[in-house]
């Protein structure tokens, strides 16, 4: 499917990513977190949001809940309207990416084609991938909306780890596994692996932090 008119051309603009980078004093970034519901995410991207803001990084955080507010309103949850809404944030990440942002995205993301194609959007080194890896068991556990319940309940159909695939990913930049990690050990985690990427600002930071 070809998806650009013939008549539109892409716009360059005045400033460049690399002006906006120099300025920011960081690379721009995409930090994607992917996992089961109820696995830790938006927990993890909140405190991530948090502590790079401090530091004065140009960080935007997306969550799965709040794009079908808006962007994603008109998609539902069979495997077409995910790929779409996947599909949509990546390319939204990637325009953060171009306007300088770490752009923290928190979605369950099941199928591993749509995760990798928000990679392809950005250069290989400007992609980090976590796994936010939790026990099934445990996130029915948690179920802080219920929705595993129902799911079960057979209220909500194709819900995944119920009765739709989540496909781990098979080479992510970091796992972080939420059953066994406490939520400030699992934003660490995070934190410094993308402090590492982002470099001498952000790690300057993490060190007097330590
Ligand atoms: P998701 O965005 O993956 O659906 P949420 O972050 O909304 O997950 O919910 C995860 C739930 O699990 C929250 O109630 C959170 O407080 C809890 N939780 C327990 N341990 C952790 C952990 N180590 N990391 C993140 N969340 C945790």
């Amino acid at each position: 499917m070809s998806r650009v008119s013939p008549n539109v051309h892409w716009e360059l603009g005045a400033v460049t990513r690399a002006q906006r980078e120099e300025r920011n004093q960081h690379p721009a970034l995409v930090v994607w977190l992917t996992g089961l519901s109820a696995s830790g995410k938006s927990t993890i991207a909140t405190g991530l949001e948090q502590r790079l803001f401090a530091d004065g990084v140009n960080v935007a955080r997306l969550d799965g809940d709040n794009v079908r507010h808006g962007l994603c309103g008109d998609l539902g949850f069979s495997h077409e309207d995910r790929t779409e809404n996947i599909r949509r944030v990546a390319e939204v990440a990637a325009l953060l990416h171009e306007l300088g942002h770490v752009a923290i995205c928190a979605f369950i993301s099941p199928y591993r084609s749509d995760r990798e194609l928000a990679r392809s959007l950005v250069p290989p080194d400007r992609f980090i991938e976590v796994y936010v890896k939790c026990a099934l068991s445990v996130c029915e556990e948690r179920d802080p909306k219920g929705l595993y319940r129902r799911a079960h309940a057979g209220e909500i159909r194709g819900f995944t780890g119920v009765d739709d695939a989540y496909e781990e990913p098979l080479d992510p930049e970091l796992v972080v596994d939420t059953a066994t990690l406490d939520a400030t050990r699992a934003v660490q985690a995070v934190y410094e692996t993308v402090a590492a990427r982002l470099g001498a600002k952000a790690s300057a930071q993490a060190r007097a932090a330590d």
